[in-house]
This record gives C-alpha cells, sequence and structure tokens, in this order.
C-alpha cells in the first residue's frame, strides 16, 4: 500500500493522485489498524484559495467588495505588522496555502471574523478590548483555526444552499456596514440586519470550543503564552454582559465550556518567561494606536476618547497625529509628530503623508530616495515616491501579494501610466482597480479598452489571458448572486 502511494505521488498529476487517494483512505477504513480519529489523514488538502474552492470563489467576491469600501483603514505600515505577526503562526496551521489576506475595518462594532479562502477581517473597535501582543495573537490564533478546521464548509455540508445563502447574506451586511460606518448612526440600523443574517451562519459553540483549543495549540507551538487568547475571550464574555448585541458573539457564540477553560498552570508557566520582544511590543503598541486613531474619528469628542485610549506618551502622540490628518488638520498633526521622541514605519510614514498634504513634496522626496538606497525593495515608500517623482519605472507585480500590496502598486502605477501618456497600460490598471473594488464587469470593459488600443502582439496575449480569468470569475460569481 505504501509502495503504492510513493509510485503514484511521482506522477506528477494531483488531480489523478487525489482522486486515488480517496480510494486508498475509504479502503483502509475497513483494513487499517487504526481506528478513527487515529486515522493517518492521507488525502493532501487542496489549496484553500484556488479557483477550483467554490469557497474560495465566494470569500473572494466579498473580500474585494468590502475591503474597498471606505471604511477600510487605508495605512500600510499597520497591514505591514499584522501580515508578520500572522507569519509567526501560519507556519504551525495545517492549511495548504499559508497566504492570509487582510481587511481592517473602522467601525463601532467590535467583531473579527475569517472568511472562506483564507480573508481575516478586523475591525478598529476590537482593539479598545486588546490592549496587549498576546490578546492580538490569540484573536489571530483563534481565526487561523476557523480557517485551518474549515469551519464555514462543515457548517455548509449540513445545509449547503442555505448556509451558503446566509454566508452571502451575513456578507452583504458587512459589506453595508463597512460603507455606512463614516457616517453617524448607520452603521447601527445596518449592523443590525447583518446580526440577524450571522445569527443564521454563527459557528456552532462545539466549532467554537474547537477554534479555542486549536487556537492554543498554535500559539504553544509559535512559543506564544496561550494566556493572551484566554483573557481576550474572557474579556469579551464580561463585555458581553453590558452588551447583549456585541457582534463578535453573533459570529462567534460563547461555548458553554469556554469559562472552564481558564488559565492553566500551564498558561502561567508560559506567561512568566521573560519578554525579549521589546520591539514588538512597540510595534504592538502604535499598531494599536493607529486603529484606535481611526475608530476616535468616529466619535462626537475624539481627542479625549483617543487620550484616554492610548496612553504611552509617544503612541499617544502619534495617534493624535494621525487623528489630525483624517480630521484635514494638517498643522496639528505636524505638532503632534514634533514631539514623538523615537521613529518608527508607522511615525515616518504618517510624517510622509503629512509632507505630501502641505506641498513639502521636496523634502518628502529627499527622505524617500535616501530611505530607499537602504531598502530598495519597500513598496510603501516606493509607492510614495512614484506619486511625486515623474519618469519611474512600472512596479512589478508578485505573485500572490496582499490586497494593500495590491492597491500601493496599482496606484504607483497608475500615475506612472498618465505620465508615459501609456493608454493600454492606464486601462489595463484601471481594469485591475475595478475587479479589487468588486466590480468584474467594469474590470472586463477596462480590460476590453487596452485589447482595443494596443498594438503589441506580446501584451495582447497577456492582456487576452487576463480577461478570459476575470470572465471564468464572473460565471463563477454568478452562481452565488
Ligand atoms: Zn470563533
Amino acid at each position: 500500500m505504501r509502495l503504492f502511494f510513493l509510485l503514484v505521488s511521482k506522477v506528477n498529476k494531483p488531480l489523478f493522485t487525489a482522486f486515488l487517494l480517496v480510494g486508498l483512505v475509504s479502503t483502509s477504513v475497513f483494513s487499517s489498524p487504526y481506528s478513527g480519529s487515529q486515522l493517518p489523514d492521507l488525502i493532501p488538502k487542496a489549496d484553500e484559495r484556488s479557483l477550483t474552492n467554490p469557497s474560495f470563489v465566494l470569500g473572494h467576491h466579498w473580500f474585494r467588495k468590502i475591503s474597498s469600501s471606505p471604511g477600510l483603514i487605508d495605512f500600510p505600515p499597520a497591514y505591514d505588522y499584522l501580515r508578520l505577526k500572522l507569519a509567526e503562526l501560519t507556519p504551525y496551521s495545517q492549511l495548504t496555502n499559508k497566504m492570509v489576506d487582510i481587511a481592517l475595518l473602522n467601525s463601532r462594532q467590535t467583531n473579527a471574523f475569517v472568511i472562506p479562502g483564507n480573508h481575516l477581517f478586523i475591525y478598529s473597535d476590537i482593539l479598545v478590548l486588546i490592549d496587549q501582543e498576546d490578546s492580538l495573537m490569540g484573536l489571530l490564533a483563534h481565526e487561523l483555526a476557523h480557517l485551518e478546521l474549515s469551519h464555514y464548509e462543515r457548517g455548509q455540508q449540513q445545509r449547503a444552499n442555505e448556509q451558503r445563502q446566509a454566508l452571502a447574506l451575513m456578507l452583504a451586511g458587512i459589506f453595508a456596514a463597512a460603507n455606512g460606518s463614516a457616517e453617524a448612526g448607520t452603521s447601527i440600523a445596518i449592523g443590525g440586519a447583518a446580526n440577524q443574517a450571522s445569527n443564521l451562519l454563527s459557528y456552532s459553540r462545539d466549532h467554537e470550543r474547537e477554534a479555542d483549543r486549536r487556537g492554543r495549540e498554535l500559539l504553544r507551538m509559535a512559543g506564544k503564552a496561550p494566556s493572551g487568547m484566554t483573557r481576550l475571550l474572557l474579556g469579551l464574555s464580561a463585555q458581553s454582559q453590558a452588551n447583549p448585541d456585541l457582534e463578535f458573539l453573533y459570529t462567534h457564540p460563547l461555548p458553554l465550556s469556554r469559562a472552564a477553560d481558564q488559565l492553566t498552570p500551564e498558561d502561567n508557566r508560559i506567561t512568566s518567561q521573560p519578554s525579549f520582544a521589546a520591539n514588538s511590543d512597540a510595534s504592538f503598541r502604535y499598531f494599536r494606536a493607529t486603529l484606535l486613531a481611526y475608530r476616535a474619528a468616529l466619535v462626537d469628542n475624539p481627542e479625549p476618547y483617543l487620550k484616554s485610549q492610548v496612553t504611552s506618551p509617544d503612541s499617544q502622540h502619534f495617534a493624535l497625529a494621525l487623528l489630525a490628518l483624517l480630521l484635514d488638520q494638517i498643522e496639528k498633526s505636524q505638532q503632534h509628530l514634533d514631539q514623538i521622541t523615537s521613529e518608527n514605519e508607522f511615525t515616518s510614514y504618517l510624517q510622509l503623508q503629512v509632507w505630501l498634504q502641505s506641498q513639502q513634496e521636496l523634502r518628502a522626496k529627499t527622505w524617500l530616495t535616501r530611505q530607499l538606497q537602504i531598502a530598495p525593495n519597500n513598496l510603501t515608500m516606493t509607492t510614495l515616491l512614484h506619486l511625486i517623482q515623474p519618469g519611474l519605472p512600472y512596479i512589478a507585480a508578485t505573485t500572490e501579494a496582499y490586497r494593500y500590496q495590491i492597491e500601493q502598486r496599482l496606484r504607483g502605477n497608475l500615475v506612472a501610466a498618465r505620465n508615459n501618456n501609456d493608454e493600454a497600460m492606464l486601462y489595463t490598471i484601471k481594469a485591475e482597480q475595478a475587479y479589487w473594488n468588486g466590480n468584474t464587469e467594469l474590470a472586463l470593459r477596462y480590460l476590453q479598452d487596452a485589447l482595443n488600443v494596443d498594438s503589441s502582439h506580446y501584451r495582447s496575449l497577456e492582456l487576452r489571458s487576463q480577461y478570459e480569468k476575470m470572465k471564468g470569475l464572473e460565471i463563477d460569481q454568478a452562481l452565488f448572486n
């Protein structure tokens, strides 16, 4: 049996192999010395982010729609930080595709969730509760566990159509809430509808308990204290007493046994180890300060609110500077930036934005040029330089980029295409932007325009294949709408 498996594996035809392995496993049930849950998992899990996975197509469709809403937090250093934190956990997960795309949304609602196809959403408001990095790691581990254990898909198997409709309905509600969150009042009403839908779909309490347990395992394997997750989940339960409509609890109902899973002696042992991650702690403080500055912009008296939430001096000045920028108070933003004593990616990015918005482009250009000599592949700085310096080459695409990286590249390339009077490229970029804003129909029209103006044979072929791929996606999406 074993030899047969190896021989088949050498034939490089994944589908054929998978088909044979299905047969192999179903016969093993009767002949294997293993029983029940001990049975080894021989079937390689298909790529979660493949177009052949209907959950990915559905999830990706809504990920693009939700993450192009005005509620999206547009601050690349926050995504860079979160991407690195995820990368500390994903190697230990059983996900075939370790890429988890992220959207940070500005909302009054307290929520964080994953949708099929490895898409993670975090709402700014949940950072009020998450005031230490180990709690954030706990949240990431819990959400990663939901993906790894295919909880949506396993729910779907019970009543496929009903579940799929409920997922689409919930995501439509979240999309509406994300679009309305910039305006006072609307998000609460729409949030209610979204919550009703998510109630239909919420994970079962068993799935929650499973995600808690698996999340703790992931944390331990990554050398992190599982106590952070316990503290976060208990904090959310406590919060639910005062606010029974807490959004997180609609998507993640309280398992009956969570209270019993409180800090174990092992959790305490790991917590008591000395921390060598001082820099990482600072990055967390700035990440949190970024999300809470956005969150503060949604309340009536943002400054006192923000000061009460972000208390450490440097990150408080940073948060107030970011809030001022969001409220178009450029001078005030610079005043707060001037009081920050140490520089990092968050403060530098904010400073550059303030320079760019106060017509100090030369200053920004000098600074960026110097930084890019040290780190020539920094996408954020490359994009910013494109916005102020004509004549730069197009920014190359990578095979699997995060959505925020794709957005940055498109912004830089749009400016370059305009400067180069490259009409075909302009249409191509607009097509990609439309696609990433969830408007595939418009994207296809732009691609057709690009094909119409393009004369070079090589690029036409590339455009044609892009067109066919988008068209294929559109057909898949029609099934869900
Ligand atoms: Zn959960």
